[in-house]
């Protein structure tokens, strides 16, 4: 099929929660959308309208979301796969682009990615300034990748003394291995580093805490949940924590 001149692709960020943190961009994109292609929640915030068709999907099956939204796009429609926070964050514009490498007849559609506020940075605006010097940021997922990946990002940015923020963290299926990377965050950070819990950030279900890694457990942690980990100079000032910009 070859593509039709007025379809197009974008991969919108809704951002954390708040309809004020949806960017004027990705707004006026999904004004101008035929349909609307993602996992279920995501769909459910976009306002329903007459001329609008929306395709809500199950969790994990991305790379299907992502060859339907492409095949709409070349026949012309005006499709937006949406993703919670940043698509480019571990979401729907990497998924996007492994499905066009098995459809080289379509690298000419207009595909446009469009940034969002990702769940790390509006947790970390929340908490102060948790990551004011170098981070990084860690799926603690192992559905992409294995458990023992995880754990050897995890030593490595812990003794680089990266600020760092954990997507993913905790799930139904894997109730364990949040304990896990706790036991690696204490070895090799120690028990006075400040972990902070930001939990469905910008939403009226939002929590926040901070607690040193020896107070820290892993219940504290569900997948609505970003973990952010300071690095050996984060400190608390009143009720805010922030990371200075200078290392020695
Ligand atoms: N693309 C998304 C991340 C998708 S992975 C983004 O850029 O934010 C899903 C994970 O993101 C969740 O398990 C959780 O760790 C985090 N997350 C998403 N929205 C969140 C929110 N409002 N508050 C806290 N964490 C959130």
């Amino acid at each position: 099929m070859t593509a039709r001149a007025n379809g197009w692709l974008a991969v919108a960020g809704l951002g954390p929660g708040d309809e004020q943190l949806v960017t004027p961009e990705v707004r006026s994109t999904l004004d101008a959308a035929t349909d609307v292609i993602g996992y279920f929640p995501y769909v459910a915030r976009v306002t329903p309208r007459e001329d609008l068709t929306l395709h809500g999907s199950d969790n994990r099956v991305e790379l299907d979301r992502a060859a339907h939204a492409l095949q709409l796009a070349a026949a012309g429609a005006r499709v937006v796969i949406v993703s919670s926070g940043d698509p480019g964050v571990f979401a729907m514009a990497s998924a996007l682009f492994e499905a066009l490498e098995g459809r080289p007849d379509l690298i000419d559609l207009d595909i446009r990615i469009l940034p969002g506020i990702t769940a790390m940075l509006a947790a970390s605006a929340r908490a102060g300034a948790p990551l004011g010097h170098d981070f990084c940021a860690i799926n603690l997922s192992d559905n992409l990748k294995p458990w023992a990946l995880v754990e050897r990002r995890l030593r490595l940015a812990a003794q680089a003394d990266f600020a760092m923020g954990f997507y993913n963290p905790r799930s139904a299926s894997r109730p364990h291995q949040f304990a896990l990377a706790l036991d690696i965050l204490r070895q090799e950070c120690g028990p006075d580093r400040l972990i902070t819990f930001a939990r469905a950030v910008t939403t009226p279900d939002e929590r926040i805490s901070t607690v040193t890694l020896a107070e820290a457990t892993p219940e504290m942690a569900d997948m609505r949940t970003v973990v952010i980990v300071g690095n050996s100079a984060t400190k608390r000032i009143g009720r805010f924590v922030y990371t200075p910009r200078r290392a020695d």
